[in-house]
């Protein structure tokens, strides 16, 4: 007897697998095994499953058991429903929610499976009957002689190329297989996606002396002769890039396969292009840009080994290859790593730990590591750019002694900008869209806010509109004040599209590109800007932070960071880390060519630790201080936070089941080493729901998600969180 053990893929929380599923005689069974998927019959609907195991017995009687109804053409593999598995434990989130994660694209839950599948199409090849036919001359019609010619140059071609070679239509077609002159067969076609090509796609260059130490090291990890989880620090413009490449080369060498981690894909159409130029068909691509059967696709050809290598954002950790060399995360410092959705996984913990039980490779890059990475793993540095070329020269510019009434734009800057000359080309970054983020009344004070967030809403002038940034909400601007009808309506601060016309005035005629969140909205828009802005003969790129991530344009002399200090005042024991990144990063950007470049930082707090060191090029002096202030505070890597968030649209409950929640817990972890629960506390209301958050700092991060669990666990079965909704966040960022 065959039992096949079947996780249910729903996002029911309350529902736990595994349930047993009889696998009779039937041979469409036997090819069933773990990472198989199925659909199978459940409480009388029909639901998508996994199989996580096969075993001889069941504690149930046969005669009970039900069998599958289908099995699906594609399936996973025990080491990602291993992994899948780890993560719903690490994060508190359910089983089959991290089981999920290891499904192909496209596989959909619950009753809604709708399973992406191979596309195929009829090709046609010559037979030899049909070789004899054309070399005798036999009496054949032209178009039949047409594609008879065509199959014999090309070997087997499609329908629709026929067409276009050979003018022949289906009935052409059929009569030729009718005399056996050709054969028909389903072939797969493979839905490839496009990729841009943007910038700079350098050739490959000869490795530098540090560069290679570095590549050494990882083939030596890959070989057991050194430790397995490194970090590449190198400084911008120090060819990170061709150390990857290089030690993805080398893991292939070895048989073995690699995933490359990059963030959010739009952002990094030429590191993409560098690697699918350099690795071709062994590389394949997944992320949320391409559609459902190009993923399905990508993903089959990394499942099936015929690509070997995986580049993609945080989720193409779960890419399905065998034989796993290595795990790279380049730009290890960025956020979005981290999943925003249930399982709230951390795609940098998730890649060590696969690394970990796969024998493989963990190597994690950056100009700016987390001080985590810093302290944890064992470092390969890069400290020059490549060419020795000279980083570039900081300046951080006081807006404290400018006057607030002569605009967001130090003299400095505006002279710098001026002065660009053709091919030369400046990067200027505000952290903030829009045109102004705030539009009050000069007589009564009041602020035009949304009416389902705690936030003033932004004036956007392109459309014409207020809109508000946390729930999309927006509104026609207003021509009085709501409060007390006064015309004095006054716009505060600059966005992005302010600084894009101020600009545009200073350096005219030179175009002003700006690249956001509202200018990236469609489809392709992000890599077509970074293009356009490539090929001009000059120009400025304004925008948010997609302008400092990862791009390489060789004529940038000159980068400007506007408002440097806005991401220290977050309440976050990450905001000077965030900043140190965003001051290097966009410098970064500065001086990659032959040009020396230069960087301005307008900032309000120029003596902020963050500020000077990153004018300073000191990451290592940036870090030790940081870790240092960490550890006085206890916070990672010196302990592990874990939130409990919550949500409801009325503030009284919500307020009453987070002071359950925080009574029900505080118990369980007293006793657990170093152990502090912080709140609740109220944050700002956001799409029409009130908040509340509980944050645990803790040395024993197991014995606190247990109590998590539990608690939770005890609240749902009472029911006494109805209405309210309840998140657990592990390693919040
Ligand atoms: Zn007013
Ligand atoms: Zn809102």
């Amino acid at each position: 007897m065959r039992i096949a053990k079947v996780e249910p893929i729903t996002t029911a929380r309350s529902l736990r697998g595994p349930f047993d599923y009889l696998l009779g005689a039937g041979e469409e069974w036997g090819g069933v095994d773990t990472g198989s998927l199925l659909i199978v019959p459940f409480a009388r609907r029909k639901i998508l499953g996994v199989v996580t195991a096969v075993a001889g017995d069941s504690e149930l009687p046969a005669e009970r058991l039900a069998e599958p109804l289908e099995v699906l053409e594609a399936s996973t593999t025990s080491e990602l429903i291993e992994l899948g598995e780890w993560i719903a434990e690490r994060y508190c989130s359910a089983r089959s929610r991290g089981i999920a994660l290891a499904l192909p694209p496209g596989a959909g839950t619950g009753s809604r499976a709708r399973m992406a599948r191979t596309r195929t199409e009829v090709r046609a090849a010559i037979t030899d009957a049909g070789a004899e036919a054309l070399a005798e001359a036999a009496r054949l019609g032209s178009r039949q002689r047409a594609v008879l010619e065509a199959l014999a140059d090309e070997k087997e071609c499609s329908g629709p190329e026929l067409a276009e070679s050979a003018g022949a239509d289906s009935t052409v077609l059929r009569r030729l297989a009718e005399r056996g002159l050709i054969e028909r067969r389903k072939a797969p076609v493979r839905r490839r996606p496009e990729l841009p090509a943007v910038g700079d796609v350098a050739a490959v260059s000869e490795l530098s002396a540090a560069q290679r130490g570095a590549v050494a090291s990882v083939v030596g990890a890959l070989d057991g002769e050194s430790p397995r989880e490194q970090l590449l620090w190198g400084v911008t413009g120090s060819g990170k890039t061709e150390v990857y490449l290089a030690a993805i080369e080398a893991t292939l060498e070895r048989g073995r396969s690699a995933i490359l981690l990059v963030p959010e894909i739009g952002l990094t159409p030429q590191t993409l292009a560098r690697v699918v130029a350099r690795l071709g068909d062994r590389a394949a691509v997944l992320h949320s840009g391409l559609s459902e059967g190009e993923r399905y696709d990508e993903w089959t050809r990394l499942r099936t080994g015929e690509a070997r290598v995986c580049v993609g954002p945080r989720s193409a950790v779960f890419a399905p290859v065998g034989e796993l060399g290595l795990i790279v995360v380049d730009e290890e410092h960025d956020s979005s790593y981290k999943q925003e959705g249930d399982p709230r996984y951390d795609a940098r913990a998730v890649a060590r730990r696969r690394a970990r039980s796969a024998g493989a490779v963990y190597l994690a890059g950056s100009a700016t590591p987390r001080p985590e990475s810093w302290s944890e793993l064992d470092r390969l540095e890069l400290r020059e750019r490549v060419d020795a070329r000279p980083m570039p020269r900081v300046s951080v510019l006081d807006m404290r002694e400018v006057s607030p009434k002569a605009g967001p734009l130090h003299p400095g800057v505006r002279d710098a900008l001026s002065a660009l000359e053709p091919p030369e080309k400046a990067i200027v970054m505000l952290n903030r869209r829009g045109y102004a983020p705030h539009l009050s009344c000069s007589v009564c004070g009041e602020t035009v806010g949304c009416p389902h967030c705690d936030v003033s809403l932004v004036l956007h002038r392109a459309g014409d509109r207020m809109s508000c940034h946390h729930c999309g909400y927006g509104e026609p601007i207003p021509r009085e004040c709501a409060e007390c009808g006064s015309v004095a309506l006054a716009r505060y601060g600059a966005g992005t599209e302010r600084i894009e016309s101020l600009i545009r005035g200073l350096v005219d005629p030179l175009p002003v590109l700006r690249l956001d969140a509202d200018a990236a909205s469609r489809k392709g828009a992000h890599g077509e800007l970074l293009r356009r802005f490539g090929e001009a003969d000059g120009g400025v790129l304004v925008g948010t932070q997609m302008v400092a991530k990862g791009h390489d344009f060789a004529d940038v002399v000159l980068s400007v960071l506007l408002d440097a200090d806005s991401t220290l005042r977050y309440p976050d024991f990450r905001a000077e880390e965030r900043t140190f990144a965003l001051v290097s990063q966009l410098g970064g950007r500065s001086g990659r060519g032959r040009r020396p470049g230069r960087v301005m930082v307008q900032t309000l707090a120029p003596d902020a630790g963050p500020i000077a060191a990153a004018a300073g090029h000191d990451t290592p002096g940036f870090l030790e201080a940081e870790l240092g202030r960490r550890q006085g505070f206890g916070y990672p890597p010196f302990a592990s936070l874990i939130a409990i968030e919550l949500a409801a649209p009325e503030e009284p409950p919500l307020a009453a089941a987070a002071e359950r929640v925080a009574a029900e817990v505080e118990p369980l972890i007293e006793a657990a080493a170093d152990t502090e629960l912080l709140g609740p506390a109220p944050r700002f209301r956001r799409r029409g729901r009130f908040r509340r958050r509980l944050l645990i700092k803790t040395t024993a991060p197991e014995t606190v998600r247990t109590a998590i669990a539990e608690v939770v666990e005890k609240l749902g079965a009472e029911r006494s969180l109805q209405g309210i909704a309840l998140a657990v966040d592990v390693d919040p960022q």
